[in-house]
């Protein structure tokens, strides 16, 4: 079923053989996943693609695993698409979309991404993975390993939220709390990886995470009938998922599913962890590495992203712009969210909200384009954050 071909770096271009173990390329470069794409446009249409499982698994072909057994599924993807009138009206954008990635297999989008790694882990016969997250990923990593039968090490900061922490102990992982970030719980992962038999899952040292998150973007494109929107507003910590999206509609125009017209891709972050809008603003084309990183959007505290190269690229070439809001105004948003269209969003999904705001308010957008605001998890995960605003 799987279409692919090749390995390749994104940084050198190296290419390296697919079915595999690999992780970042010799030069230090992420590597991504490449597929015939001309094969896949002859043998594949997408009319067929609602006959497949109502799961990210429906677009297979562009996915890397090649043994259906391999394929470790909690029913990820296909995520409503909602549009939101009533909060769309009061902020001025009438043709305002909420993609509800909170309704995933624990909580998050970063079930899409864990989803296509374990099961290429299963695929190629890993047994033991190891991962630092800043609390999603864990959470999803746990649940996949676990439905695969794999043994999982988690290397995440002490102050996650108390949901991701519950969430790996009780799906069985070995979980180590971090004095630091997920930058300091990525160090110790590199550490002992090789010592101890891990296969390090890392957000880019592996490349099979981004082609689950992908799909994000190939199921934006089918549940609007292959016509992509203005504008899509994503909460960047890692990057991944608008690397993925942007990958996609790449994939999808060579495909000849959809033309060259792209929407403007707005990266949002926290102004107390803004490494990609200071670099966008700055015109650079890496980011630094943030220091004292802080927020309560925890999948946002990411000071120093591997792809952050390939984010701004993305954001620069779709014309779209990197924002950051305050955590104040995220909560807020939040809110305002769940209030008027019942849907109770991460703070990272409130993020793109208050940043929706902004750009309103600052004539990038204007009221009548098509806007679809990413909500990457679910409300229920922070109620540590929410807390403060709802005293009992
Ligand atoms: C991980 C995470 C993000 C950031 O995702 P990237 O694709 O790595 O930028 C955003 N929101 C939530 C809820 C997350 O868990």
């Amino acid at each position: 079923m799987t279409t692919v071909t090749h390995l390749e770096c994104s940084v050198c271009a190296k290419r390296y053989e697919a079915g595999k173990v690999a992780n970042l390329c010799e030069c230090g470069g992420p590597l991504l996943v490449r597929y015939d794409l001309q094969k896949a446009k002859e043998s594949w249409s997408r009319d067929w693609i609602p006959n497949g499982p109502s799961s990210m698994w429906r677009y297979a072909p562009v996915l890397p695993v090649s043994k259906p057994a391999a394929i470790t599924s909690l029913g990820e993807g296909m995520t409503p698409l909602i549009h939101t009138k009533r909060l769309g009206a009061r902020l001025g954008a009438n043709d305002l979309w909420v993609k509800d990635e909170g309704v995933n297999p624990t909580g998050s989008f970063k079930a899409r991404g864990l989803s296509c790694a374990i099961s290429m882990c299963v695929e190629l016969g890993i047994t033991k993975v190891a991962i630092p997250s800043a609390g999603n990923a864990a959470g999803a990593m746990s649940a996949y390993a676990a439905a695969a039968g794999i043994e999982a090490y988690i290397f995440m900061p002490r102050d996650v939220p108390q949901a991701n922490f519950i969430e790996c102990c009780a799906t069985g992982a070995k979980v180590t709390l971090v004095d630091g970030l997920i930058s300091d719980a990525g160090k110790m992962v590199a550490s002992r990886k090789d010592a101890e038999g891990w296969f390090d899952i890392s957000t880019l040292k592996e490349p099979y995470r981004i082609e689950g998150k992908k799909t994000m973007g190939y199921e934006v494109a089918e549940q609007f009938r292959w016509q992509l929107p203005d504008a899509i507003f994503y909460p960047c910590g890692g990057g991944v998922g608008m690397i993925g999206m942007w990958k996609a509609f790449a994939e999808m125009e060579t495909m000849g599913w959809i033309g060259p017209k792209r929407p403007k891709m707005i990266a949002v972050q926290a102004e107390g962890c803004a490494p990609i809008v200071k670099a966008f603003d700055e015109g650079k084309s890496k980011s630094e590495f943030f220091e004292h990183a802080e927020t309560v959007a925890s999948g946002l505290r990411v000071p120093k992203a591997l792809g952050d190269f390939l984010v701004l690229n993305a954001v620069r070439e779709s014309g779209g712009a990197a924002v950051a809001v305050s955590d104040d105004d995220m909560i807020q948003a939040g809110v305002e969210l769940a209030t008027d269209e019942g849907i109770f969003a991460a703070p990272e999904g409130g993020a793109c909200i208050a940043a929706l705001k902004k750009l309103l308010a600052s004539g990038l957008l204007k009221s009548n384009e098509h806007i679809v605001i990413y909500n990457t998890g679910t409300g229920l995960k922070y109620l540590e954050a929410y807390s403060p605003r709802f005293p009992r």
